[in-house]
């Protein structure tokens, strides 16, 4: 299951919802975000987007 994350105001895509996880990359490095509330502020348009990562069950695999 993948959904993508984006900018409320422009679209840019801000990261990327896999498995009930957000991935967000940047220069090379991956992040996954497990739980909890995550804010962003978009490259393009600099508004604050937020997100919360619902508890996942299942493992990363
Ligand atoms: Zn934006």
């Amino acid at each position: 299951m993948k959904k993508e994350w984006r900018c409320s105001n422009c679209s840019t895509l801000l990261g990327v919802i896999e498995n009930g996880n957000l991935i967000l990359r940047y220069k090379g490095v991956e992040y996954v975000v497990t739980k909890g509330q995550t804010m962003a502020v978009c490259r393009k348009c600099h508004r604050t987007n937020t997100i919360v990562v619902p508890v996942t069950t299942g493992s990363l695999a």
